[in-house]
Parts: structure tokens; sequence; C-alpha cells
């Protein structure tokens, strides 16, 4: 299975900053074919990545959706926008937008079928919280969250991030064994879904990577890829990311 790493730059970066990163992220990585090399800037410099990355290996994500076509939805953004912007991918179910949003698992289901219609790749993202591990629910949260995003969703071209709340920004990644751990139990889950469709979902692990730490988690048998926020913002911390290498 091809790895997939991308990158989640959140509301940071201008237009001529995207396309000062992008100027020097994609020679860096031009030689990369092993990997589906994903950058989700904010909706401001979409239309301007997608400019830099016409015929190179670098692809182009948002960081949310909206799951109506079109209308009175004063400052949303339509998935027929996204892909007209130049979008690939679309972010969707991340844990800052249920948490200062307040997207709920329905909401995560209809972004992830609106997204799905329009033609666009979903990146799932699920994870537990802090207390949610520590009061062992991580499994119960992972599996409701899945089963409940992915409700009637189709397994292709679908990618699904595990990112557990309390890696994320905090420079605490997730060990080895608890990122395969869960890795498994999503693979699990939907096998239950999909069955032996499942094999092919990538699943990325999100929350600290870095170049220090990528080489370990992408040595994980279920982690095929990462989602990366800080560590992405920088064009050589992100190649050396993007080239990884797995040392068995
Ligand atoms: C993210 O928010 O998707 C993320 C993984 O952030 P960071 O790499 O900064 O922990």
């Amino acid at each position: 299975m091809k790895y997939f790493i991308a990158a989640n730059w959140k509301m940071n970066k201008t237009i001529g900053e995207t396309k000062e990163f992008l100027d020097n992220f994609i020679p860096l990585v031009k030689d990369t074919t092993d990997v589906d090399i994903v950058v989700a800037p904010p909706f401001t410099a979409l239309d301007a990545a997608s400019q830099k990355m016409k015929g190179t290996n670098v692809q182009l994500s948002s960081q949310d959706i909206f799951f109506e076509e079109k209308g009175a939805y004063t400052g949303e953004v339509a998935p027929g926008m996204l892909l007209d912007a130049g979008c690939r991918y679309a972010i969707i179910g991340h844990s800052e937008r249920r948490q200062y949003f307040f997207e709920d698992d329905v909401i995560v289901n209809r972004k992830v079928k609106a997204a799905k219609k329009a033609g666009l790749g979903v990146i799932f993202c699920c994870g537990e919280s802090l207390e949610e591990r520590e009061a062992g629910k991580t499994f119960d949260v992972i599996k409701r969250e899945v089963e409940a995003g992915l409700a009637e969703v189709s397994a292709e071209d679908l990618v699904v991030a595990y990112e557990p709340i309390w890696a994320i920004g905090t420079g605490k990644t997730a060990t080895t064994e608890q990122a395969q751990e869960v890795h498994a139990f999503i693979r699990k889950v939907l096998h239950n879904l999909y069955g032996d469709k499942a094999n092919g979902i990538r699943i990325l692990y999100g929350g600290s990577v870095t170049p220090d730490n990528v080489d370990s988690l992408m040595a994980c048998a279920d982690v095929n890829g990462a989602l990366v926020g800080g560590a992405s913002l920088k064009p050589d911390s992100f190649a050396k990311i993007v080239k990884f290498k797995v040392t068995t």
C-alpha cells in the first residue's frame, strides 16, 4: 500500500507564505514516488497552492468542507467550490472542528457524504481525549466515531487519520505500541464495515509527528502514513517526514 503523508497547516500561512513554502518544498520531494503527498492550506491560499502544484507530485486538500451544495450559508464553502479550487481531498472531523465548532458525528457524517458525492477524497479524523484514554474508553470512542462518521459511506477514496487529542500540538507522541494498538483496532472496525476492502484503506497517525519520530511510527504494521500539523510548516522539516525510512 502506498504511504500517505498530509500537512494540515490549520490557520497558518498567507497566500505569499504558501507560495514561498511550495517553491521550496516541491523540489525537495520531486523524486518521491512511493508516498502520496498532500498539503492542506487555509481556504484563502487554496487557489495559489493549486497553481503551484500543477504537474507536480503534491496534491491539495482543504481542512474542512460544508455539506450543502450552495445557498444561504454565510461563511461556508461547498464541496464543488473546493473541487473548483483544485482540491483532491478534504480533511473532515478534525478534533479542533469537533471541539471548537461543535461538530458532532452527525455533522461529520454529512460532510463526509457531501465530499464523496462531489468527487473529493476524504481524510476522516478520529481520536480520543486524555480523559477518555485514562477512563479506558479509547476503543469505545474510536468505534463510535468511525461507525457514525462513516455510516453509509463507501470505502473508495477514503483515508482514516487516528489523532489522539492528547498528542496534537503537545509534543507528546503516542508510542509505537499505542499507535499500532489503535490502528489495528480501527482496521478491525473498518473490516466490519467494508469486509476485505478495509485492507486498502490507509490509516494515518497524527499527533506531534516530527522528522525524529516518523521512521518508527511508519514501521508499525497498520500505520500507513501521517497527518502532520506543526512539523509541516517548514519545507525542510515536512520534506524529511515525507522522505521517512522504515528500517526493519
Ligand atoms: C493535527 O492537528 O492534525 C496534528 C497532527 O498536529 P501536530 O502534528 O502539530 O500535533
